[in-house]
């Protein structure tokens, strides 16, 4: 399936913790999307934004890439943000447009080494997107870090190990500084840092807080990766642009 725009549907929806949603999308023509693990899509909310711009959001599929027709995405509701509400708020049946799949962040096909996913935050999504995906069924090992703050009512620990493969280990670190803590991106290299010496990993793959991603690249560079090995995605806080 080529990438461009299509109609979609929200085929089902269902509370995630407080402040969060999940939700089955399909497209209205019945096609495939066509995408990879670790891929997301860009949602056009309807809304229009003070300066006349549509808001257009991403969100990763948490779902297996073995299904294609219907995918799954969690959004979490951002204050009064605009597209997060409207996802958070939508009726079941309810049309809206999308583009996609986009993004880089994703195991190659055929993947067969040890492979580190990284996650901030709602970067879970991304990261259960690559753990499910055909092509980390290959990998020798694929060991998953995500880093949340206590509290966070996004979707919770219990929904993630439902939906990992068993061969994937995961490892919480639930007491994680707040988003914007200026000791997070120290904290979350330490944490790589001691992942890391338990041996070399043949790819990283990061999502979440770009404040953080950032840094643990530089870091699992400094500490070995070779160049290219670590891809990132970062859905906040992006040092190299504005948010969408
Ligand atoms: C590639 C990609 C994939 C994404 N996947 C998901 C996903 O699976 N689930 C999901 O809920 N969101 C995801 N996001 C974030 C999403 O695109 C929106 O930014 C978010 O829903 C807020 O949009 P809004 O219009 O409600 O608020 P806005 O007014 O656009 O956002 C308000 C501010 O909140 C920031 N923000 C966004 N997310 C967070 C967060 N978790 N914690 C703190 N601040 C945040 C935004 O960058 C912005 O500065 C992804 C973003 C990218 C770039």
């Amino acid at each position: 399936m080529a990438q461009g725009s299509a109609k979609i549907r929200i085929a089902h929806a269902e509370p995630l913790g407080q402040g969060a949603r999940l939700l089955r999308v399909e497209r209205v023509d019945g096609a495939e999307l066509g995408f990879a693990g670790g891929q997301y899509v860009i949602i056009n909310t309807g809304v229009t934004l003070p300066g006349g711009k549509l808001a257009k959001r991403a969100y990763s599929m948490l779902s297996s890439d073995a299904e294609q027709r219907a995918v799954e995405i969690a959004v979490k509701r951002i204050g009064a943000g605009p597209g997060s509400n409207v996802l958070n708020d939508i009726a079941v049946g309810a049309e809206l447009e999308w583009s996609g799949p986009w993004g880089k962040l994703r195991l190659p096909p055929g993947f067969s080494g040890r492979a580190l996913v990284i996650a901030t935050d709602t970067g879970i999504t991304a990261a259960l997107g690559i753990a499910r995906s055909a092509a980390a069924a290959g990998a020798a090992q694929l060991d998953l870090l995500w880093l949340v703050e206590p509290g966070e009512t996004f979707v919770s620990e219990a929904f993630v190990r439902e939906r990992l493969p068993a061969a994937v280990r995961l490892t919480v670190a639930g007491d994680f500084l707040p988003v914007g803590h200026p000791e997070r991106p120290a904290r979350a290299c330490a944490l790589v840092g001691d992942h890391v010496a338990a041996g070399p990993y043949d790819a990283a793959l990061c999502a979440g807080d770009g404040a953080v991603i950032y840094p643990v690249r530089d870091r699992l560079a400094s500490l070995g990766a070779p160049e290219g090995s670590v891809l990132l995605e970062s859905f906040f806080n992006n040092p190299m642009k504005k948010s969408l």
